[in-house]
């Protein structure tokens, strides 16, 4: 019985099969673009490349430099006057999650209530398509994003569905009773208001469960919130949060707000600690000597945002860890938006782009080379999103993901202010300083590893 079964399960597998194989389309030709870049920036050596040709095929980048050959059929873009650098990265963001003065008075327990995961994902989505805009490529996503608002956001761009930067998205944070929240107990015990912003895990069998269910979820990263309670996480918490991760190849960032949890991350070997607040300058010496990555979310102060006093503590300690030689990534934490956010000469409201990029008042304050908050913009940024892989860089077999400035960033980095060309995935998002993003709307996947979709 049992044999007769088993060969009843192969040829039902058999015939499941057989279909799939038979349906998957002949190769067709992918379209080749050249683009003419007068200067191709370099972050990784902060050198720049003059009259530079980029030849693409389909998404991907095929030949970079002064001599490549041009096919015949070839669309050529002319970026002769332009520099070209590879995309943005925000290492620290939360793309579906937005509180605000009102109605909820910045309290994003109430945003939680009252805005539901769809509102909240297609909030992310139109957020995905101004960071692009802004020519931010890849972001990290990590948490406060309802139930995987922020996974499903990473699915449709990758599906072909929408633009967006490439998202890594983390799921809701892990952490100890509690989260970031104090809830009354009938809230915690009655209406279980902690998930799905926070997902509690004391033991270290509910840290291997939560970082499982993350990434069966879609997570391509994990958020640990370290001591977000006196109870926090130990170093060996940490550090078996990071041995599951790896099973699903996935690296670990910790939320840290005291210098106690700082040391436990440090110790504990993790790959990124977000938020600077609480760092020493010993801290940096330890993360810069073990290569742990800072998210350090350096808030400028503006007329919408921030004090003097938190602004001077953010610019020191952001100077400290780039004296320190920490691995600096380009982070701002964005969840929250204000009536003041309007752009002074103009008066018009700012992108969620905009907004990020003003980020770089903090890094300018801090007197940082252009050439090392670029680095820290890209190249830290890819490290840090754990993508090196295949995207990132401007190199053949990497995909096709580039922008374009009128004034050369490696000079002022106020330059990429001014993104006036996108490309992303070898489509061309923004041309002449004009959305046109057009190619990227599907109705149905069009990306689909393998046959078939996977989380
Ligand atoms: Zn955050």
């Amino acid at each position: 019985m049992a044999r007769r079964f088993g060969l009843l399960v192969l040829m039902l597998s058999a015939c499941l099969l057989a279909p799939l194989t038979a349906q998957t389309p002949p190769a067709a030709p992918q379209p080749i673009t050249a683009i003419k870049a007068g200067r191709l920036v370099d972050p990784e050596s902060g050198t720049a490349a003059l009259n530079q040709i980029i030849l693409i095929e389909g998404e991907r980048i095929k030949a970079v430099g002064p001599n490549v050959a041009v096919p015949a059929g070839a669309s050529v873009i002319d970026l002769s006057k332009m520099t070209v650098l590879p995309g943005l990265v925000d290492a620290h963001t939360h793309m579906a999650m937005t509180y605000k003065e009102q109605p909820e008075n910045n309290y994003y327990y109430l945003t939680y209530v009252m805005e539901s995961t769809p509102l909240r994902a297609i909030q992310a989505a139109s957020n995905a398509i101004q960071l692009l805009n802004s020519g931010f490529t890849v972001v990290r996503d990590v948490g406060n994003n309802a139930l995987y608002a922020d996974a499903a956001l990473r699915q449709a761009i990758e599906q072909g569905w929408l633009p967006g930067p490439t998202v890594i998205p983390s799921g809701p944070m892990i952490g100890s009773t509690g989260g970031q929240f104090w809830p009354t107990p009938e809230m915690y015990k009655q209406h279980n208001i902690m998930f799905p912003e926070y997902i509690d895990a004391n033991s270290p069998d509910e840290i291997v469960r939560a970082v499982r269910e993350n990434m069966l979820f879609g997570a391509r990263t994990i958020k640990l919130c370290i001591d977000c309670k006196p109870w926090g996480y130990s170093v060996e918490d940490i550090k078996l949060a990071i041995r599951e991760a790896a099973t699903g190849g996935c690296k670990v960032e910790g939320h840290v707000q005291t210098a106690a949890g700082a040391q436990r991350a440090i110790d504990a070997g993790i790959y990124i600690i977000a938020h600077g607040n609480a760092l020493t300058p010993d801290h940096h010496r330890q993360m810069a000597e073990k290569g742990i990555f800072l998210a350090g979310t350096d808030t400028p102060f503006t007329p919408y945002r921030g004090s003097e006093a938190a602004f001077t503590r953010a610019v020191d300690s952001l100077r400290d860890a780039w004296e320190k030689k920490v691995p600096l990534t380009y982070s701002t934490d964005f969840d929250y938006w204000n009536d003041r956010m309007k752009d002074q000469k103009t008066g018009q409201w700012m992108t969620r782009g905009e907004l990020t990029i003003e980020f770089l008042r903090t890094w300018k304050a801090a007197g940082i080379p252009a050439a090392d908050t670029l680095r820290a913009m890209t190249i830290n940024g890819y490290k840090a999103a754990d993508i090196m892989a295949d995207r990132g860089p401007i190199k053949p077999g990497f995909f096709a993901d580039l922008i374009a400035v009128p004034g050369d960033p490696l000079a002022d980095i106020d330059a990429l202010r001014t993104v006036s060309f996108v490309m992303k995935n070898g489509m061309v998002f923004k041309r002449d300083g004009v959305m046109a993003p057009a190619d990227f709307f599907h109705p149905g996947p069009v990306r689909m590893p393998n046959g078939r979709w996977t989380r």
